[in-house]
């Protein structure tokens, strides 16, 4: 027998190893269809069970969450909040505040709005009307903006104004902390919105009752010419389809942007289709405080699991703080400083007085090292023309060097209103141990300004505008 070639042996281990793969590949293919005619036979019948068990599921679970008759109609609301703080204590923590800061919420009887319009009590909690633009709070003739901000201290317990349950709660960037509580009221479904709350401390499905504690005032998300302060922005979407209407939807000035559309009044016509005014509604049915019993007292919060001394976010030291150096801060007195050259009104001068438990981890570092100043080029009033400043001066308690560079925590500056305009608003550079705010005043009338260290206030006046 001739010796076979090299090519030969090739061809031929060639078409062993296809013929083996050809059979092998068959023969899988059988066994995954024979698997699969199998499988196919068995489960018809559990397939057409089972669907008749979801289809019973899901019409039970729909039946039970979206019956109109299920649903308990409200025919009166109560008010959202209860106490608020004053002006002043605007900046404080509620669990610090003094009771001489607390008051009652004051009413808008008959959503009358002109008669309160020149009555601070009342501008300075309601800071943005429904339908207003912010650069003009209380004037709702043709501006948007969909809800009602009521100003309070953090941690101002919020109510449930109706019975009913939690359609949503979470964070918004826009929003903060929000909330949405889904009601019935007089036979319409309605949505009811508590933005920049503090923290959550409910779920969505959860059923509140009228006057429970749900929340608390806050100042998370984005808060709209409020600059940092503390409010609830309370809102009423009408339904769509079962879920809230968005407040400008089907706009056609839609994508010029939230804050343009509030400032302009662009989609008015969908502020009045989809939203309603809170005031209005709640006067609508002459709603009550929502604990008018216990006035002297203030109501319990209701499944609160943390404490109220830590705000979300805050670093809290654990180990070393020391308490004392929040009183060294006020200890100091004026006259003891070698602050330079300018002789200074010691009147118009103010260290700073500040909550030192209220600053995180950098800003005690801070005021642990350095003292801050203030100096206000005013007494309490100031004349339409005249603009006027204020100067923080900063020095090292120990050399009494002055701070240069660049602060690690901004000094902002807030305003309670748009009478002034500040410049600028947040301070990051000092030189000279010297930064300056400019305050110039916009519109007769009072308002209140505020410095800020991070998150704390350390220093407040009223200044009256002629
Ligand atoms: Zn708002």
């Amino acid at each position: 027998m001739a010796k076979r070639s090299g090519y030969e042996q090739a061809y031929q281990r060639f078409n062993l190893a296809l013929w083996r793969r050809i059979i092998s590949h068959n023969h899988r293919w059988r066994r995954v269809e024979k698997l699969y005619n199998v499988a196919r036979e068995c489960s018809h019948r559990w397939m057409y069970i089972g669907e008749w068990v979801l289809a019973f599921l899901f019409i039970g679970w729909a039946t039970m969450r979206w019956s109109w008759d299920n649903l308990k109609n409200n025919t009166t609301l109560v008010y959202p909040l209860f106490q608020v703080s004053t002006l002043e204590c605007r900046t404080l923590e509620r669990s610090s505040m003094p009771d001489s800061c607390k008051i009652k919420l004051p009413i808008i009887h008959n959503a009358d709005y002109s008669t309160y319009v020149n009555e601070k009590d009342y501008t300075d909690i309601y800071t943005t009307l429904w339908g207003a633009p912010y650069e003009d709070p209380w004037n709702q003739w043709a501006w948007a903006h969909y809800g009602v901000d009521i100003a309070s201290a953090k941690w101002t317990p919020l109510y449930a104004i109706a019975d009913w349950e939690v359609y949503s709660a979470g964070y918004n960037s826009a929003y903060g902390n929000v909330v949405k509580i889904k009601f019935k009221f007089n036979g319409e479904i309605l949505f009811a919105t508590y933005a920049h709350m503090n923290s959550i401390s409910v779920e969505a499905w959860d059923v509140v009752v009228k006057w429970q504690q749900i929340w608390e005032v806050g100042n998370t998300g984005n808060v709209f010419g409020a600059l940092g302060w503390y409010h609830v922005h309370f809102e009423i979407d009408k339904n769509n389809g079962w879920r809230p209407a968005y407040a400008f939807s089907g706009c056609p000035e839609l994508d010029k942007g939230h804050s343009e559309i509030i400032k302009n009044g662009y989609c008015r016509i969908q502020l009045f289709q989809y939203t309603k005014d809170p005031i209005a509604m709640l006067e609508s049915v002459d709603a009550p405080y929502p604990n008018q019993a216990a006035e002297t007292q203030e109501p319990k919060p209701v499944e609160k699991e943390e404490s109220h001394g830590v705000a979300t976010g805050d670093v809290v030291e654990t180990g070393n703080t020391n308490t004392s150096t929040g009183e060294d801060v006020k200890v100091v007195l004026p006259g003891e400083k070698k602050i330079e050259d300018k002789p200074l009104n010691v009147e118009k001068k103010n260290l700073i007085d500040l909550n030192f438990d209220s600053l995180d981890v950098n800003g005690k570092e801070f005021v642990n090292k350095w003292n801050i100043e203030i100096e206000k080029g005013f007494d309490d009033s100031i004349m339409l023309e005249q603009s006027t400043q204020i100067i923080i001066r900063i020095t090292n308690k120990v050399s009494w060097a002055k701070f240069n560079g660049a602060l690690n925590i901004p000094i902002t500056a807030i305003a309670s209103n748009t009478n002034v305009s500040l410049n600028p608003v947040s301070v990051m550079l000092v030189q000279d141990g010297e930064a300056k705010i400019t305050i110039t005043p916009v519109k007769m009338w009072s308002t209140y300004i505020a410095l800020n260290l991070g998150n704390a206030k350390i220093w407040g006046t009223t200044i009256a505008i002629k």
